[in-house]
Protein backbone atom coordinates (compact mmCIF):
# COMPACT_ATOMS: atom_id res chain seq x y z
CA UNK A 1 0.00 0.00 0.00
CA UNK A 2 1.34 3.18 -1.06
CA UNK A 3 2.85 5.67 1.46
CA UNK A 4 4.12 9.34 0.43
CA UNK A 5 5.24 10.32 3.71
CA UNK A 6 3.91 13.31 4.22
CA UNK A 7 1.54 14.14 6.84
CA UNK A 8 -1.37 16.96 5.52
CA UNK A 9 -2.56 19.62 7.49
CA UNK A 10 -6.31 19.24 6.33
CA UNK A 11 -7.65 16.50 3.89
CA UNK A 12 -11.20 16.56 2.31
CA UNK A 13 -13.37 13.47 2.04
CA UNK A 14 -14.95 14.17 -1.68
CA UNK A 15 -14.86 17.08 -3.75
CA UNK A 16 -18.05 18.20 -4.13
CA UNK A 17 -19.95 22.07 -3.92
CA UNK A 18 -18.52 21.47 0.21
CA UNK A 19 -15.85 21.11 0.20
CA UNK A 20 -14.74 23.14 -3.14
CA UNK A 21 -16.29 26.39 -1.28
CA UNK A 22 -13.81 25.44 1.31
CA UNK A 23 -11.06 25.63 -1.29
CA UNK A 24 -12.06 28.56 -2.66
CA UNK A 25 -12.45 30.23 1.13
CA UNK A 26 -8.83 29.02 1.70
CA UNK A 27 -7.82 30.97 -1.73
CA UNK A 28 -10.38 34.00 -1.18
CA UNK A 29 -8.54 34.65 2.36
CA UNK A 30 -4.93 34.26 0.48
CA UNK A 31 -5.76 36.83 -1.67
CA UNK A 32 -8.09 39.28 -0.66
CA UNK A 33 -7.98 39.09 3.23
CA UNK A 34 -4.29 39.09 3.20
CA UNK A 35 -4.09 35.93 4.95
CA UNK A 36 -0.66 34.16 5.35
CA UNK A 37 -1.76 30.33 5.91
CA UNK A 38 0.83 27.72 4.62
CA UNK A 39 -2.23 24.93 4.35
CA UNK A 40 -1.04 21.99 3.22
CA UNK A 41 -4.70 20.50 2.12
CA UNK A 42 -5.51 17.52 -0.40
CA UNK A 43 -9.20 16.48 -1.28
CA UNK A 44 -10.02 12.90 -2.29
CA UNK A 45 -12.71 12.30 -4.96
CA UNK A 46 -14.02 9.26 -6.23
CA UNK A 47 -15.22 10.54 -9.41
CA UNK A 48 -12.66 11.08 -12.14
CA UNK A 49 -13.05 14.86 -12.36
CA UNK A 50 -15.43 17.39 -10.92
CA UNK A 51 -18.93 16.67 -11.88
CA UNK A 52 -22.33 18.00 -9.91
CA UNK A 53 -24.76 15.32 -9.51
CA UNK A 54 -24.39 14.16 -13.24
CA UNK A 55 -27.09 11.66 -13.67
CA UNK A 56 -29.09 14.15 -13.25
CA UNK A 57 -28.05 17.17 -15.02
CA UNK A 58 -31.17 16.69 -17.22
CA UNK A 59 -31.53 19.71 -20.09
CA UNK A 60 -33.23 22.76 -18.99
CA UNK A 61 -33.17 21.93 -15.46
CA UNK A 62 -33.08 24.81 -13.49
CA UNK A 63 -30.96 26.18 -9.74
CA UNK A 64 -33.50 26.50 -7.44
CA UNK A 65 -31.38 28.88 -5.69
CA UNK A 66 -30.01 32.18 -7.51
CA UNK A 67 -26.92 32.01 -8.96
CA UNK A 68 -25.68 34.79 -6.10
CA UNK A 69 -25.68 32.01 -3.60
CA UNK A 70 -22.68 30.43 -5.58
CA UNK A 71 -19.45 29.36 -3.77
CA UNK A 72 -18.48 32.45 -2.75
CA UNK A 73 -20.58 35.33 -3.61
CA UNK A 74 -22.19 36.31 0.08
CA UNK A 75 -19.06 36.41 1.52
CA UNK A 76 -17.11 38.17 -0.95
CA UNK A 77 -19.08 39.46 -4.07
CA UNK A 78 -15.01 40.74 -5.44
CA UNK A 79 -13.78 37.17 -5.53
CA UNK A 80 -12.63 35.86 -8.60
CA UNK A 81 -14.41 32.96 -7.81
CA UNK A 82 -17.80 33.98 -8.39
CA UNK A 83 -20.62 32.84 -10.76
CA UNK A 84 -20.13 36.40 -12.75
CA UNK A 85 -16.64 36.24 -12.99
CA UNK A 86 -16.99 32.76 -14.62
CA UNK A 87 -19.68 34.19 -16.56
CA UNK A 88 -17.26 36.90 -18.00
CA UNK A 89 -14.39 34.87 -18.36
CA UNK A 90 -16.81 33.02 -21.23
CA UNK A 91 -17.83 36.06 -22.48
CA UNK A 92 -20.97 35.67 -21.86
CA UNK A 93 -22.47 38.58 -19.96
CA UNK A 94 -24.43 40.53 -21.94
CA UNK A 95 -26.09 37.43 -22.70
CA UNK A 96 -26.64 36.50 -19.54
CA UNK A 97 -27.86 39.75 -18.59
CA UNK A 98 -30.15 39.66 -21.84
CA UNK A 99 -31.73 36.24 -20.19
CA UNK A 100 -33.04 38.37 -17.12
CA UNK A 101 -32.51 34.43 -15.28
CA UNK A 102 -31.49 34.47 -11.40
CA UNK A 103 -31.87 30.60 -11.53
CA UNK A 104 -29.30 29.23 -14.45
CA UNK A 105 -29.26 25.63 -15.67
CA UNK A 106 -28.00 22.97 -13.83
CA UNK A 107 -25.51 22.07 -16.74
CA UNK A 108 -23.96 25.43 -16.66
CA UNK A 109 -23.82 25.77 -12.74
CA UNK A 110 -22.12 23.11 -12.86
CA UNK A 111 -19.91 24.04 -15.86
CA UNK A 112 -19.56 27.05 -13.11
CA UNK A 113 -18.18 24.63 -10.34
CA UNK A 114 -16.38 22.68 -12.84
CA UNK A 115 -14.36 25.92 -14.05
CA UNK A 116 -13.61 26.75 -10.95
CA UNK A 117 -12.38 23.41 -9.64
CA UNK A 118 -10.19 23.64 -12.08
CA UNK A 119 -7.76 26.11 -10.36
CA UNK A 120 -7.69 23.85 -7.75
CA UNK A 121 -6.31 20.24 -9.20
CA UNK A 122 -2.68 20.60 -7.11
CA UNK A 123 -4.88 20.17 -3.77
CA UNK A 124 -7.13 17.66 -5.38
CA UNK A 125 -7.17 13.79 -6.46
CA UNK A 126 -9.79 12.45 -8.31
CA UNK A 127 -10.71 8.83 -8.53
CA UNK A 128 -9.26 7.89 -4.51
CA UNK A 129 -12.39 6.62 -2.87
CA UNK A 130 -11.84 7.13 0.49
CA UNK A 131 -12.55 3.40 2.29
CA UNK A 132 -11.53 3.82 6.22
CA UNK A 133 -9.75 6.43 8.52
CA UNK A 134 -8.15 5.51 10.99
CA UNK A 135 -6.46 7.04 14.35
CA UNK A 136 -2.68 6.91 14.69
CA UNK A 137 -1.01 7.42 17.87
CA UNK A 138 1.75 9.33 18.83
CA UNK A 139 5.10 8.91 21.76
CA UNK A 140 2.74 10.61 24.12
CA UNK A 141 -0.23 7.94 23.36
CA UNK A 142 -2.36 10.57 22.15
CA UNK A 143 -3.86 10.57 18.51
CA UNK A 144 -1.69 12.68 16.63
CA UNK A 145 -2.78 12.27 13.29
CA UNK A 146 -5.69 9.92 11.17
CA UNK A 147 -4.77 7.73 8.25
CA UNK A 148 -7.02 8.01 5.48
CA UNK A 149 -6.90 5.07 3.00
CA UNK A 150 -8.22 5.10 -0.39
CA UNK A 151 -8.20 2.94 -3.72
CA UNK A 152 -8.00 4.16 -6.70
CA UNK A 153 -10.95 3.18 -10.06
CA UNK A 154 -8.01 0.17 -10.51
CA UNK A 155 -8.55 -0.92 -6.69
CA UNK A 156 -4.75 0.28 -6.34
CA UNK A 157 -4.65 1.15 -2.50
CA UNK A 158 -2.99 3.90 -0.40
CA UNK A 159 -3.19 5.65 2.20
CA UNK A 160 -2.98 9.57 3.20
CA UNK A 161 -1.86 11.01 6.62
CA UNK A 162 -3.27 13.88 8.13
CA UNK A 163 -3.71 16.27 10.96
CA UNK A 164 -7.81 17.41 10.71
CA UNK A 165 -10.05 15.99 8.33
CA UNK A 166 -13.26 17.86 6.44
CA UNK A 167 -15.90 15.40 5.36
CA UNK A 168 -18.46 16.44 2.84
CA UNK A 169 -19.10 13.01 0.93
CA UNK A 170 -22.90 13.75 0.07
CA UNK A 171 -26.05 12.24 0.63
CA UNK A 172 -26.49 8.40 -0.17
CA UNK A 173 -29.57 7.51 -2.77
CA UNK A 174 -32.33 5.52 -0.17
CA UNK A 175 -34.69 3.67 -1.48
CA UNK A 176 -38.25 2.58 0.28
CA UNK A 177 -37.00 0.44 3.23
CA UNK A 178 -39.60 -1.84 3.11
CA UNK A 179 -39.44 -2.54 -0.36
CA UNK A 180 -36.66 -5.14 -1.54
CA UNK A 181 -35.45 -3.47 -4.71
CA UNK A 182 -33.68 -5.99 -7.37
CA UNK A 183 -30.24 -5.84 -8.30
CA UNK A 184 -31.67 -5.15 -12.05
CA UNK A 185 -29.92 -3.06 -14.86
CA UNK A 186 -33.66 -1.62 -15.52
CA UNK A 187 -34.34 -0.74 -11.53
CA UNK A 188 -32.66 2.14 -10.07
CA UNK A 189 -32.25 5.17 -8.50
CA UNK A 190 -32.43 8.80 -9.78
CA UNK A 191 -28.72 9.64 -9.31
CA UNK A 192 -28.13 7.21 -12.10
CA UNK A 193 -30.89 8.24 -14.16
CA UNK A 194 -29.25 9.79 -17.32
CA UNK A 195 -26.30 7.14 -17.34
CA UNK A 196 -29.16 4.30 -17.45
CA UNK A 197 -30.92 6.04 -19.60
CA UNK A 198 -28.22 6.29 -22.51
CA UNK A 199 -27.06 2.56 -21.95
CA UNK A 200 -30.21 1.11 -21.86
CA UNK A 201 -32.92 3.28 -23.93
CA UNK A 202 -30.88 4.43 -26.19
CA UNK A 203 -33.17 4.93 -28.96
CA UNK A 204 -35.85 7.93 -28.33
CA UNK A 205 -37.84 6.43 -30.50
CA UNK A 206 -38.96 3.44 -29.09
CA UNK A 207 -42.74 2.57 -27.31
CA UNK A 208 -40.87 1.88 -23.85
CA UNK A 209 -42.72 1.99 -20.72
CA UNK A 210 -41.01 4.03 -18.11
CA UNK A 211 -42.61 4.59 -14.54
CA UNK A 212 -41.52 6.77 -11.90
CA UNK A 213 -41.70 6.06 -8.04
CA UNK A 214 -41.72 9.69 -5.89
CA UNK A 215 -43.53 12.44 -5.94
CA UNK A 216 -40.21 15.18 -5.62
CA UNK A 217 -38.62 17.64 -7.62
CA UNK A 218 -36.59 14.63 -9.24
CA UNK A 219 -39.57 12.87 -9.90
CA UNK A 220 -41.08 15.76 -11.44
CA UNK A 221 -38.00 16.92 -13.65
CA UNK A 222 -37.61 13.46 -14.74
CA UNK A 223 -41.30 12.62 -15.85
CA UNK A 224 -41.19 16.09 -18.03
CA UNK A 225 -37.84 14.53 -19.78
CA UNK A 226 -39.45 11.33 -20.78
CA UNK A 227 -42.41 12.49 -21.82
CA UNK A 228 -40.66 15.51 -23.96
CA UNK A 229 -37.72 13.54 -25.03
CA UNK A 230 -39.29 9.58 -26.01
CA UNK A 231 -42.56 10.70 -28.11
CA UNK A 232 -43.50 7.37 -27.98
CA UNK A 233 -43.15 6.15 -24.62
CA UNK A 234 -46.05 5.80 -21.90
CA UNK A 235 -44.40 7.34 -18.78
CA UNK A 236 -46.18 6.53 -15.55
CA UNK A 237 -45.56 8.45 -12.02
CA UNK A 238 -46.86 6.78 -9.26
CA UNK A 239 -46.48 8.07 -5.25
CA UNK A 240 -47.66 7.95 -1.88
CA UNK A 241 -48.78 12.13 -1.95
CA UNK A 242 -52.36 13.20 -3.90
CA UNK A 243 -50.01 15.12 -6.29
CA UNK A 244 -47.08 17.03 -7.09
CA UNK A 245 -46.84 19.81 -4.24
CA UNK A 246 -45.16 22.82 -4.58
CA UNK A 247 -41.67 24.12 -2.59
CA UNK A 248 -42.58 27.24 -0.67
CA UNK A 249 -40.67 29.78 -2.17
CA UNK A 250 -42.30 32.47 -0.83
CA UNK A 251 -39.98 35.39 0.24
CA UNK A 252 -41.15 35.40 3.77
CA UNK A 253 -40.51 31.74 4.17
CA UNK A 254 -37.21 32.14 2.34
CA UNK A 255 -35.65 34.26 5.01
CA UNK A 256 -34.97 30.75 6.81
CA UNK A 257 -32.48 30.03 4.74
CA UNK A 258 -30.18 33.18 5.49
CA UNK A 259 -26.79 32.30 7.11
CA UNK A 260 -27.71 33.93 10.14
CA UNK A 261 -30.81 31.34 10.85
CA UNK A 262 -27.46 28.68 11.39
CA UNK A 263 -27.10 31.11 14.60
CA UNK A 264 -31.03 30.97 15.36
CA UNK A 265 -31.26 27.30 14.80
CA UNK A 266 -28.11 25.80 16.35
CA UNK A 267 -28.97 27.60 19.80
CA UNK A 268 -32.62 25.89 20.04
CA UNK A 269 -33.36 23.05 22.12
CA UNK A 270 -33.67 19.65 19.95
CA UNK A 271 -37.85 19.45 20.40
CA UNK A 272 -37.97 23.14 19.17
CA UNK A 273 -35.69 22.23 16.14
CA UNK A 274 -37.18 19.62 15.23
CA UNK A 275 -40.16 21.31 15.60
CA UNK A 276 -38.55 23.78 12.90
CA UNK A 277 -37.57 21.32 10.22
CA UNK A 278 -41.31 20.04 10.55
CA UNK A 279 -43.03 22.96 9.71
CA UNK A 280 -40.41 23.93 7.08
CA UNK A 281 -39.98 20.56 5.36
CA UNK A 282 -41.85 21.57 2.17
CA UNK A 283 -39.03 24.66 1.58
CA UNK A 284 -37.38 21.38 0.01
CA UNK A 285 -38.88 18.16 0.67
CA UNK A 286 -41.03 15.74 -1.25
CA UNK A 287 -42.42 19.29 -2.95
CA UNK A 288 -41.39 20.68 -6.92
CA UNK A 289 -40.79 23.95 -8.21
CA UNK A 290 -44.27 25.67 -9.01
CA UNK A 291 -43.00 26.85 -12.27
CA UNK A 292 -42.43 23.12 -13.20
CA UNK A 293 -45.73 22.13 -11.24
CA UNK A 294 -47.35 24.45 -13.93
CA UNK A 295 -45.61 23.04 -16.79
CA UNK A 296 -46.62 19.70 -16.10
CA UNK A 297 -49.99 20.47 -15.55
CA UNK A 298 -49.93 22.03 -19.22
CA UNK A 299 -48.45 18.57 -20.53
CA UNK A 300 -51.20 16.75 -19.12
CA UNK A 301 -54.05 19.43 -20.23
CA UNK A 302 -52.35 19.39 -23.84
CA UNK A 303 -52.66 14.95 -24.00
CA UNK A 304 -56.07 15.21 -23.21
CA UNK A 305 -57.11 17.55 -25.74
CA UNK A 306 -55.53 15.65 -28.50
CA UNK A 307 -57.57 12.46 -26.60
CA UNK A 308 -54.24 10.40 -25.94
CA UNK A 309 -53.63 8.94 -23.00
CA UNK A 310 -49.37 8.52 -22.65
CA UNK A 311 -48.35 10.02 -19.66
CA UNK A 312 -49.90 10.26 -16.30
CA UNK A 313 -49.51 10.96 -12.42
CA UNK A 314 -51.36 8.33 -10.36
CA UNK A 315 -52.08 9.10 -6.61
CA UNK A 316 -51.49 7.51 -3.59
CA UNK A 317 -50.15 4.52 -4.16
CA UNK A 318 -47.49 3.12 -1.92
CA UNK A 319 -45.05 1.12 -3.52
CA UNK A 320 -44.76 -2.52 -1.74
CA UNK A 321 -42.94 -5.12 -4.39
CA UNK A 322 -40.43 -4.74 -7.10
CA UNK A 323 -39.58 -8.02 -9.27
CA UNK A 324 -38.13 -8.56 -12.50
CA UNK A 325 -38.65 -11.26 -14.91
CA UNK A 326 -37.58 -11.43 -18.62
CA UNK A 327 -36.41 -7.69 -18.66
CA UNK A 328 -39.69 -6.93 -17.00
CA UNK A 329 -40.40 -5.21 -13.71
CA UNK A 330 -43.71 -6.06 -12.17
CA UNK A 331 -44.70 -3.07 -9.32
CA UNK A 332 -46.82 -3.74 -6.75
CA UNK A 333 -48.33 -0.81 -4.65
CA UNK A 334 -51.15 -0.63 -2.48
CA UNK A 335 -53.79 2.70 -2.09
CA UNK A 336 -53.21 4.08 0.78
CA UNK A 337 -56.94 5.39 0.75
CA UNK A 338 -58.38 2.37 -0.32
CA UNK A 339 -56.32 -0.46 0.37
CA UNK A 340 -56.24 -1.70 -2.85
CA UNK A 341 -53.75 -3.53 -4.93
CA UNK A 342 -52.09 -1.70 -8.24
CA UNK A 343 -49.69 -3.97 -10.44
CA UNK A 344 -47.99 -1.64 -13.11
CA UNK A 345 -45.82 -3.29 -15.85
CA UNK A 346 -42.87 -1.52 -17.27
CA UNK A 347 -39.68 -1.68 -18.72
CA UNK A 348 -37.64 0.58 -16.69
CA UNK A 349 -38.57 1.72 -12.65
CA UNK A 350 -36.31 4.93 -11.71
CA UNK A 351 -36.75 5.56 -7.74
CA UNK A 352 -37.07 9.08 -7.24
CA UNK A 353 -36.55 8.50 -3.81
CA UNK A 354 -34.34 10.40 -2.37
CA UNK A 355 -31.24 10.44 -0.27
CA UNK A 356 -30.11 9.87 3.07
CA UNK A 357 -27.41 11.31 5.29
CA UNK A 358 -26.89 8.90 8.50
CA UNK A 359 -26.35 10.80 11.75
CA UNK A 360 -23.05 8.56 12.23
CA UNK A 361 -21.39 8.45 9.16
CA UNK A 362 -19.88 5.29 8.18
CA UNK A 363 -16.49 6.53 7.50
CA UNK A 364 -15.85 7.64 10.92
CA UNK A 365 -16.75 4.00 12.80
CA UNK A 366 -13.24 3.57 13.90
CA UNK A 367 -13.13 7.10 15.52
CA UNK A 368 -16.30 6.61 17.32
CA UNK A 369 -14.38 5.36 20.75
CA UNK A 370 -13.43 9.11 20.75
CA UNK A 371 -16.40 11.35 19.73
CA UNK A 372 -18.64 12.71 21.86
CA UNK A 373 -22.20 10.93 21.02
CA UNK A 374 -25.34 12.77 21.82
CA UNK A 375 -29.42 11.20 22.95
CA UNK A 376 -30.36 11.09 19.15
CA UNK A 377 -27.68 8.91 18.78
CA UNK A 378 -25.59 10.93 16.58
CA UNK A 379 -22.58 13.07 17.07
CA UNK A 380 -21.59 16.11 19.27
CA UNK A 381 -21.02 18.74 16.97
CA UNK A 382 -19.97 22.52 17.18
CA UNK A 383 -21.59 25.80 16.19
CA UNK A 384 -18.11 25.60 14.03
CA UNK A 385 -19.12 22.04 12.63
CA UNK A 386 -16.11 20.37 14.58
CA UNK A 387 -17.13 17.27 16.09
CA UNK A 388 -16.84 17.10 20.02
CA UNK A 389 -13.54 14.39 20.43
CA UNK A 390 -12.80 13.20 24.05
CA UNK A 391 -9.19 13.66 25.59
CA UNK A 392 -6.57 12.62 24.20
CA UNK A 393 -7.00 12.89 20.40
CA UNK A 394 -5.93 15.91 18.73
CA UNK A 395 -7.28 16.15 15.29
CA UNK A 396 -10.31 18.43 14.21
CA UNK A 397 -12.80 16.48 12.62
CA UNK A 398 -15.61 18.75 10.50
CA UNK A 399 -18.62 17.60 8.68
CA UNK A 400 -20.48 19.15 5.74
CA UNK A 401 -23.58 18.50 4.59
CA UNK A 402 -25.22 16.33 7.37
CA UNK A 403 -26.35 18.84 10.16
CA UNK A 404 -29.42 19.38 9.43
CA UNK A 405 -30.60 18.46 12.91
CA UNK A 406 -28.44 20.52 14.71
CA UNK A 407 -27.81 23.65 11.61
CA UNK A 408 -30.89 23.72 10.04
CA UNK A 409 -32.50 23.32 6.57
CA UNK A 410 -29.42 25.54 4.61
CA UNK A 411 -27.04 22.66 5.58
CA UNK A 412 -27.85 20.08 2.74
CA UNK A 413 -28.03 22.81 0.23
CA UNK A 414 -26.03 25.34 -1.25
CA UNK A 415 -27.81 28.29 0.89
CA UNK A 416 -24.52 29.11 2.79
CA UNK A 417 -21.74 27.41 1.14
CA UNK A 418 -19.19 30.51 1.65
CA UNK A 419 -20.33 31.30 5.57
CA UNK A 420 -19.84 27.24 6.62
CA UNK A 421 -16.54 27.45 4.39
CA UNK A 422 -15.29 30.11 6.46
CA UNK A 423 -16.69 28.97 10.04
CA UNK A 424 -14.75 26.02 9.65
CA UNK A 425 -11.37 28.04 8.41
CA UNK A 426 -11.46 29.52 11.61
CA UNK A 427 -11.97 27.38 14.01
CA UNK A 428 -9.65 24.70 11.93
CA UNK A 429 -7.13 27.78 12.77
CA UNK A 430 -7.95 28.22 16.13
CA UNK A 431 -7.23 24.57 16.53
CA UNK A 432 -3.64 24.54 14.85
CA UNK A 433 -2.97 27.51 17.03
CA UNK A 434 -4.35 25.55 20.43
CA UNK A 435 -3.23 22.28 19.35
CA UNK A 436 -0.27 22.48 17.44
CA UNK A 437 1.03 25.54 19.18
CA UNK A 438 3.12 26.69 15.95
CA UNK A 439 4.20 29.67 15.16
CA UNK A 440 4.43 28.76 11.44
CA UNK A 441 0.56 29.21 10.78
CA UNK A 442 -0.76 32.91 10.75
CA UNK A 443 -4.20 33.66 9.25
CA UNK A 444 -5.36 37.61 9.53
CA UNK A 445 -8.78 37.60 9.64
C1 LIG B 1 -30.37 16.65 -8.64
C2 LIG B 1 -30.08 17.58 -7.51
C3 LIG B 1 -30.22 18.94 -7.67
C4 LIG B 1 -29.95 19.81 -6.63
N1 LIG B 1 -30.13 21.14 -6.83
C5 LIG B 1 -29.89 21.99 -5.82
C6 LIG B 1 -30.08 23.40 -6.00
O1 LIG B 1 -30.49 23.86 -7.06
N2 LIG B 1 -29.80 24.23 -4.96
C7 LIG B 1 -29.35 23.74 -3.76
O2 LIG B 1 -29.11 24.53 -2.86
N3 LIG B 1 -29.17 22.42 -3.56
C8 LIG B 1 -29.43 21.54 -4.55
N4 LIG B 1 -29.24 20.19 -4.35
C9 LIG B 1 -28.76 19.71 -3.02
C10 LIG B 1 -27.29 19.21 -3.04
O3 LIG B 1 -27.10 18.39 -1.94
C11 LIG B 1 -26.28 20.32 -2.99
O4 LIG B 1 -26.48 21.10 -4.12
C12 LIG B 1 -24.80 19.89 -3.06
O5 LIG B 1 -24.61 18.87 -4.00
C13 LIG B 1 -24.19 19.52 -1.73
O6 LIG B 1 -22.80 19.46 -1.93
P1 LIG B 1 -21.84 18.45 -1.16
O7 LIG B 1 -20.47 18.73 -1.61
O8 LIG B 1 -22.13 18.54 0.29
O9 LIG B 1 -22.34 17.00 -1.61
P2 LIG B 1 -22.24 16.32 -3.04
O10 LIG B 1 -22.57 17.26 -4.11
O11 LIG B 1 -23.04 15.07 -2.95
O12 LIG B 1 -20.70 15.95 -3.18
C14 LIG B 1 -20.09 14.95 -2.39
C15 LIG B 1 -18.88 14.44 -3.14
O13 LIG B 1 -18.21 13.49 -2.34
C16 LIG B 1 -17.80 12.41 -3.16
N5 LIG B 1 -17.64 11.22 -2.31
C17 LIG B 1 -18.61 10.56 -1.64
N6 LIG B 1 -18.09 9.54 -0.94
C18 LIG B 1 -16.75 9.54 -1.19
C19 LIG B 1 -15.67 8.73 -0.76
N7 LIG B 1 -15.85 7.70 0.07
N8 LIG B 1 -14.43 9.01 -1.22
C20 LIG B 1 -14.21 10.07 -2.07
N9 LIG B 1 -15.21 10.86 -2.52
C21 LIG B 1 -16.46 10.61 -2.07
C22 LIG B 1 -18.90 12.28 -4.19
O14 LIG B 1 -18.45 11.62 -5.36
C23 LIG B 1 -19.25 13.74 -4.44
O15 LIG B 1 -18.53 14.30 -5.51
C24 LIG B 1 -29.51 19.30 -5.37
C25 LIG B 1 -29.38 17.93 -5.19
C26 LIG B 1 -29.66 17.07 -6.25
C27 LIG B 1 -29.52 15.59 -6.03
Amino acid sequence: MAFEGKVYDLIGVGFGPSNLSLAVAVADEMENAGADWNLEMLFLEQKPGFVWHEGMLIKNTNMQISFMKDLITLRNPKSRFTFLNYIKEQNRLDEFINLKEFYPTRIEFNDYMAWVAQHFENCVRYGQTVTSIHPVTGQDGEVEYLEVSVTDADGQASVFRTRHLVVASGGTPTFPATVDVPQADNVFHSHNFLYRLNQQFSNSEEPYRFLIVGGGQSSAEIFTHLVGSYPNADVTVAMRAFNYKPADGSELVNQIFFPEMTDFFYELSPENREKMLRAHYNTNYAVVDSSLIRSIYKMLYDQRVVGVDRFRILSFLELKELSTQAGEVFAMFENVMTRETVQLQSDAVIMATGYDRPKRHPLLKSLEPFLVTVEDGGYEIEREYRLVTKAGFKPSIFVQGVNEGTHGLSDTLLSVLPYRASEILRSLHQQMRTVINSDEVTIGW
